[in-house]
């Protein structure tokens, strides 16, 4: 067996890595020792948007010591192109009802913010009693929506990432830290 980790391989698509694993590990546990402060009195639905989020919620939730419980929704973004269309579309929505509950959103990236501001009222009408924002990454200067992240992971310059749940056409999901995919793969396709 031997004891090299993947972390010392940057997959050869990625241009450079922007955030590490022990990084992401990290700011996980900062993050979820706030979200349990925060929440210690009342608990809190935690919705991961599909797919990307789910990485996310993963690590975050096994921070928690707050009571907490978990659902996904599914919304379309970007399919295999890397710019935001703009629309957004439910593909797989709540299983529980939210009237009444305390819903935290957690999100693997905020871009334009469109999908996050359309979730935010969405949940608002169907009548959650609060609605508050967990994005692992926040592209700086690209918010096209004002949107409150109450709880927000790294802040990285406004280019496409990969990793840590991130795809581009699905793939990259897998990588245990976050970089810049080199643009000749899309630029290519
Ligand atoms: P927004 O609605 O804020 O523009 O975009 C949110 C969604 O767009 C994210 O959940 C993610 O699926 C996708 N997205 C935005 N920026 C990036 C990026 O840099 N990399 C990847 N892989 N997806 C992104």
């Amino acid at each position: 067996m031997n004891n090299e980790t993947s972390v010392t391989a940057i997959h050869p698509d990625v241009e450079r890595m922007l955030v590490s694993e022990e990084q992401l590990r990290q700011r996980n546990i900062e993050l979820g020792a706030a979200i349990s402060r925060d929440y210690a009195d009342r608990e809190v639905l935690i919705v991961g948007v599909l797919k990307g989020a789910a990485w996310f919620v993963s690590d975050l939730t096994r921070q928690l010591t707050c009571d907490f419980t978990v659902d996904y929704m599914a919304v379309s973004s970007y399919g295999a192109a890397h710019k935001s269309s703009g629309v957004v579309r439910i593909l797989k929505d709540l299983e529980v009802p939210l009237e009444g509950r305390h819903v935290l959103i957690a999100e693997d990236i905020l871009d334009t913010g469109l999908t996050l501001k359309y979730l935010i009222r969405n949940f608002l009408a169907r009548g959650a009693a609060s609605v508050e924002i967990a994005a692992c990454v926040v592209k700086e200067g690209a918010q096209e929506e004002k949107i409150d992240v109450r709880y927000e992971g790294f802040v990285l310059p406004n280019e496409f990432v990969v990793g840590y749940g991130l795809d581009y056409a699905e793939r990259y999901r897998g990588l245990p830290y976050i970089g810049v995919l080199s643009p000749r793969v899309y630029e290519d396709a």
